[in-house]
């Protein structure tokens, strides 16, 4: 139900997690975040509040300078440690976020079962992200090729945040009907479903259009659409306080 990312040199966690608390307001029965530190993707989650999170979190490994974190209202699975996002591609390599609904998952899962996938939860979104991860394998391309591939597939909403264990410092996103919006700092990237997780640290942000795909580093955003061709960012300043 709520999305939060970040790229950037400052320590991702508490970054993250705060996002995670100024989204509770919209709802949700469970909670995650995926970090990575020195090539391997931590993935911490947890049915029900947010702090039972962090106190789910606590003595764990939480250093890294990126990181995706997840607000869950369950649609496919019920509420449950192993449904919560964010979920990891069967390589391991990938983490994603999802917000929204894959109508057409039930026929993808068809698919990747006949080629042998096996899933950890009932959700779409693991579903999506091992189709992505089978499109990177078959086609050895890159991740952002992948999703591109992926998503002329999916029927549904979505708004998905994705790292990779092989690329410290870019987030991938894409949005189709659920809400998606990047804080520009000063060699920082900040993501989230709405603004309110983004204004204490920035005022400009870019709302990301329907069928568009952002490639987030800390201090690069690169807008495309579907068909591989750059747009661009359109900044908008907000005047909200916080
Ligand atoms: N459909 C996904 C799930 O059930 C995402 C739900 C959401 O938007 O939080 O896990």
């Amino acid at each position: 139900c709520g999305i939060v990312g970040y790229t950037g040199p400052r320590e991702a966690f508490p970054v993250v997690i705060k996002g995670l608390k100024r989204l509770e307001y919209r709802g949700y029965d469970s909670s995650g975040v995926a970090l990575l530190n020195d090539g391997k993707l931590n993935v911490f989650k947890k049915k029900g509040k947010v702090s039972e999170l962090e106190e789910h979190v606590i003595g764990k490994d939480l250093h890294s300078h990126i990181g995706i974190g997840h607000t869950r209202w369950a649609t496919h699975g019920e509420p449950s440690d192993r449904n919560a996002h964010p979920h990891q591609s069967q390589s391991g390599a990938l983490a994603m976020i999802h917000n929204g609904i894959i109508e057409n998952y039930t026929q993808l899962k068809q698919e990747l079962t006949s080629k042998g996938y096996t899933f950890n939860s009932d959700t779409d979104t693991e579903v999506l992200l091992n189709f992505i991860e089978d499109i990177k394998i078959n086609n050895n391309c890159s991740v952002e090729e992948a999703l591109r591939i992926a998503l002329k597939r999916v029927v549904g909403a979505y708004c998905i945040l994705l790292i990779s264990a092989d690329d410290p410092e870019t987030i991938i996103a894409a949005r189709k009907g659920s809400p998606l919006v990047i804080g520009i700092g000063k060699g920082e990237h900040f993501l989230a479903s709405d603004a309110s997780p983004i204004i204490e640290y920035t005022k400009e942000v870019v709302y990301v259009n329907d069928y568009e795909i952002a490639i987030v580093k800390p201090d690069e955003l690169i807008l495309k659409n579907l068909g591989n061709e750059k747009q661009t960012p359109f900044i908008t300043r907000l005047d909200m306080e916080l």
